[in-house]
């Protein structure tokens, strides 16, 4: 059985849901083609329609400063916007049903607003209240479309399937409870040949109190069905092609990253690649369930990226490299003849102190020199340093990180890495002991042509 999550983009409008009822019809002929007599699913878990959570929460907000009319006037083009969505259901019968249950939500929907409006008060409890509804919605919407389309499938309200702690806004899978709940819910459904529909990111307390895992949570909620109930294999419908070899903006020629490990996922998150992140699909890869990133605008075109807890053994040792500008380098040099016990501490305890957090660190004897992303505490730092170390910095600098699992076994790549990026002027080196990447510092200017030549000497043809 796999899951397939589509996410905001992938519901947005009648013609993605229309995209995403062909890519559930080919997965369901993909599932019944061999003679197995066993065939299940898929499991469907969808976002809200794309920009409905924001909408929903800057509502609850104008509800909160007391602007009812606001609140109201937002409520409405929400409503109005669901049920243009939902004129893609052509079927007059589950078309009626849609509606009604959309007219519901939003007429409750205004008149928690009116209260809460009055109250000018609202707490993260009705925040996740107000927020569900954008995938109670486009789930129902969502199941609706597949069964007029001859896919039988059935809504399955996440309240009663994700069971959660009472920490609203963030709330944590509880995962025995959630595995009882889920198969509870949806093995009927399977055993029934049935398409399971669930709204992602949301989930309900114990006691029944509607819940939200936190923004971006419907990937988190994917991972979390496909664990608990065993899948095959996760697949993360988006807008993208999947994770890249290289920033597109910068780099001519990126390519698609065919398969990496879930360790590399991490790494590339932490720059800005946005497909997806890492942590939400940790319940997944914890129990080697394959996670298939897919773009659900290109569906016959989609190889995607396929994220598993280790990457094939044949892989070249780069990955993909990733790169950040805006950092500012700062040189702590020590005023002392060498670097005394404590040192490190007392440098790393004036950053944490002033809440800036570190990215790059090398050292050497006596200074060290460290990398942050926001200087605004820097004359803070530099204060709280200045009877131990002198201190100075530099900014417009960018990170070049090289990652590639395969650099575990490559004991002289860092000196390849290096001969590619010959008369580069380098700010700072670093490569840490898990070996899974190698991190340069340089300035802004010079980013550009060093990633194009490591992408021309690593990449070019790869995975073509
Ligand atoms: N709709 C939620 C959000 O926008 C969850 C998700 O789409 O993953 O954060
Ligand atoms: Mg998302």
């Amino acid at each position: 059985m796999i899951v397939m999550k589509f996410g905001g983009t992938s519901v947005a409008d009648r013609a993605a849901i229309t995209r995403l009822v062909s890519i559930v019809r080919a997965a369901r002929q993909a599932a019944i083609q061999p003679e197995s007599v066993d065939w299940r699913g898929p499991v469907v878990v969808v976002s809200a329609i794309g920009g409905a959570t924001d909408r929903l929460l800057g509502l609850a907000a104008e509800a909160g400063a007391g602007d009812i009319d606001g609140a109201l006037e937002h409520v409405a083009s929400l409503r109005s916007r669901h049920l243009d969505v939902a004129g893609v259901i052509a079927e007059p019968t589950e078309r009626a049903v849609v509606e009604a249950s959309l007219h519901r939500e939003f007429d409750d929907l205004a008149r928690l607003v009116g209260a809460l409006g009055v109250l000018r008060e609202v707490s993260s409890r009705w925040l996740d209240a107000i927020a569900a509804v954008g995938e109670i919605l486009s789930s129902r919407i969502v199941a609706a479309a597949l069964t007029a389309q001859g896919l039988a499938a059935t809504w399955v309200d996440a309240r009663r399937a994700i069971v959660t702690t009472d920490e609203f806004t963030r709330a944590v899978p509880l995962i025995p409870e959630t595995t009882s709940a889920l198969v509870a819910a949806v093995d009927p459904l399977l055993v029934a040949r049935r398409i399971p529909v669930i709204g992602g990111f949301v989930g309900a307390t114990t006691s029944g109190v509607t819940s939200t895992l936190g923004r971006g949570g419907s990937d988190y909620s994917a991972a979390i069905v496909g664990a608990c109930l065993g899948a095959s294999e996760i697949q993360i419908w988006t807008d993208v092609d999947g994770m890249l070899t290289a920033d597109p903006r910068i780099v001519r020629d990126v390519q698609v990253v065919p398969h990496l490990s879930f360790a590399e996922a991490s790494e590339l998150a932490y720059f800005g690649a946005k497909v997806l992140h890492p942590a939400t699909i940790q319940p997944a890869v914890g129990q080697n369930i394959p996670v298939r990133i897919l773009n659900s605008r290109r569906p016959e075109d989609a190889i995607g990226t396929l994220i598993t807890r280790d990457r094939p053994a044949s892989a070249r040792p780069l990955t993909a490299v990733a790169s950040k500008t805006g950092v500012t380098v700062v040189d702590i040099t020590s005023t002392r003849m060498l670097m005394a016990h404590g040192f490190l501490r007392h440098i790393f305890d004036a950053f944490a102190t002033h809440r800036t957090s570190v990215d790059v660190v090398t050292t050497s004897e006596v200074s060290v020199s460290v990398t942050i992303d926001d200087a605004r505490r820097l004359p803070d730092i530099v204060e709280a340093l200045k009877d131990v170390a002198d201190v100075t910095s530099e900014g417009g600098m960018a990170i070049l990180c090289a990652v590639g699992d395969g650099l575990q076994t490559a004991p002289t790549f860092v000196a390849e890495l290096l001969s590619a990026l010959d008369g580069v002027p380098i700010r700072m080196v670093s490569q840490a002991a898990a070996r899974r990447n190698i991190t340069l510092v340089l300035a802004e200017p010079a980013l550009a042509d060093a990633l194009h030549r490591i992408h021309d000497r690593f990449f070019a043809g790869v995975h073509a």
